[in-house]
């Protein structure tokens, strides 16, 4: 038996368990220090190394210090367990994560966030049986776990599945009927095993009902959900998997899970509060799934003639205006066009054009996707402007190039209510004197639906792979 160092609260502590605690302190000052410095694209990687570092002190320390209730450490034979799974866990992250194109990155981390629904959902299920069924409140944690890790789990591999083309959307008005139903039957479960005073074995088949139920929700939730709004359910999903991890701590008493889980559910939930308002949706309409794809829209139809531009007319247009405004979208991501862009940007500013890019929040495939982009081609950040910001200087801006964008210059969104993506706010591309689109060919953006952008009398088009074509214009610009 350890020696007793302090009692706090009438609560003995030893020399091992005060190292623990103050370690998962550590832990939670290197989480939030990691997370405030993820917020600047310039700190982004030192945050990321603290907030990894707090995880392996506190894993690190849990295997080393932690003792049960009987004063017991973790088994030898736990301890291999463990060990074996960290390393098998830590070896696929790490080479999936290097493989891994910066454009597949939204997949990877909805497979990311699918693992942490379901190890809570796991950690629910097997201590589901050593519930103190007298105790309300740890029951609720478990049962809480099991639902949210379970909806987080199945939600974020059907949002893997349509970020990768593998799953179409499916909507049908009856959807939203059937959630509500399946959101009811959860809750019924749920107070069942809570009040009906039977014991964790008898009220087995009651939890593996709720567990079926609840991945069918997770299902039935995000399939429908198509269109433009998926970036919205993607930080839902997240901050799902960060409360669920947090029940899971609650479970175990476990104040780094409690606190790291916590962490991830706040910082989704608010990142969901701003795509909401960016893609002018309730987060209600969210819940119970019932807006998305489905509308069929008159920009659905295919739009007439598209016109062409010449390098040189471009090159020319660009060299002579007074400002230009980039649009970068999911395509600049998909050519990895954006160090060209930056030289491009720099060109044009050496000439005494004034260049800004536009930031829409949710162009690209994930949140902050064309701000991590171009800090990677060093474009100075107080040359990123908001959506919101450069929209009252379009009317005034000569050139507007949209490269690779396409449902976040739809002005669909503005005047076709039935549109997919209607109500969702936009760059307004539209409203310069002329726009220059860069795109391969007559590709739709994520929504499905027709741009008219593309067919307006201001608008040119510059066809090809965004790198080869701003390299083009590059070299052109340069033999001027
Ligand atoms: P879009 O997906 O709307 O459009 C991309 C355009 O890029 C296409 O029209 C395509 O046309 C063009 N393109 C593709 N590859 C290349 C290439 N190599 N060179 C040049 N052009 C290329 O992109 P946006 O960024 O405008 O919009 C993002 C969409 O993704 C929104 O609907 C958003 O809701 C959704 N989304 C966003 C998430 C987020 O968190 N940001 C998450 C999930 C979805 P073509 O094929 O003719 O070249």
């Amino acid at each position: 038996m350890e020696q007793i160092i302090g009692t706090i609260n009438g609560i003995d502590f030893t020399l091992g368990e005060t190292i623990l605690e103050l370690s998962y302190l550590i832990s939670a000052l290197l989480f939030v220090v990691g997370l405030k410095l993820l917020s600047h694209p310039e700190t982004a990687r030192r945050g990321n190394f603290y907030a990894g570092g707090g995880m392996v002190l506190a894993m690190i320390t849990t295997l080393l210090l932690h003792k049960d209730t009987g004063g017991n450490g973790i088994s030898l034979t736990n301890v291999w367990i463990i060990l074996s799974a960290i390393t098998m866990g830590s070896v696929m992250g790490w080479i999936v994560a290097r493989r891994v194109k910066m454009t597949a990155m939204p997949q990877l981390v909805s497979l990311f966030n699918a693992s942490g629904g379901a190890a809570s959902a796991l950690v629910a299920l097997l201590e589901f049986p050593n519930a103190d069924m007298n105790n309300l409140g740890s029951v609720l944690v478990t049962i809480l776990g099991l639902i949210i890790g379970s909806v987080a789990f199945s939600g974020s591999m059907i949002a893997y599945g349509k970020l990768d083309g593998k799953v179409k959307d499916i909507f049908s008005g009856i959807m939203t009927y059937i959630n509500l139903l399946l959101l009811v039957v959860v809750v019924v479960l749920s107070v069942y095993i809570m009040i009906s005073g039977q014991t964790p074995e008898q009220l087995n088949w009651v939890i593996y009902l709720l567990l079926g139920v609840s991945l069918l929700y997770g299902i039935m939730f995000v399939m429908p959900i198509g269109g433009a709004d998926m970036p919205v359910v993607i930080s839902l999903l997240n901050s799902f998997t960060g409360i669920a991890a947090a029940m899971a701590g609650f479970i175990y008493n476990n104040q780094a899970m409690i606190l790291g889980g916590i962490l991830v559910g706040a910082a989704g939930t608010i990142l969901t509060l701003l795509m909401c308002k960016a893609m002018n949706r309730s987060l209600l309409n969210v819940i119970i799934g019932s807006f998305g794809g489905g509308g069929t829209s008159a920009a659905n139809q295919e739009g007439g003639d598209m016109k062409e531009i010449s390098l040189s007319d471009a090159s020319i247009l660009l060299s002579y205006s007074k400002s230009v405004v980039i649009v970068p979208g999911y395509g600049l991501a998909v050519a990895q066009a954006q160090h060209v862009c930056h030289e491009l940007e720099e060109l044009l500013s050496g000439k005494g054009v004034n260049v800004r890019f536009a930031i829409h929040p949710v162009a690209g495939r994930m949140p902050g996707h064309m701000n991590v982009l171009l800090a990677e081609a060093d474009v100075p950040y107080n040359q990123l402007v908001e959506m919101e910001n450069i929209n009252p200087d379009m009317p005034n801006t000569d050139v507007v190039m949209v490269i690779g964008a396409n449902d976040v210059v739809n002005p669909a969104a503005l005047n076709d209510p039935s549109s997919p993506i209607a109500g969702m706010p936009i760059i307004n591309a539209h409203l310069a004197k002329n726009i220059i689109v860069m795109k391969r060919g007559r590709g739709k953006g994520y929504a499905g639906i027709e741009n008219e952008l593309f067919f307006g009398e201001k608008t040119r088009l510059l066809f090809g792979n965004a790198k080869d074509s701003l390299q083009n214009l590059v070299n052109e610009i340069k033999s001027l």
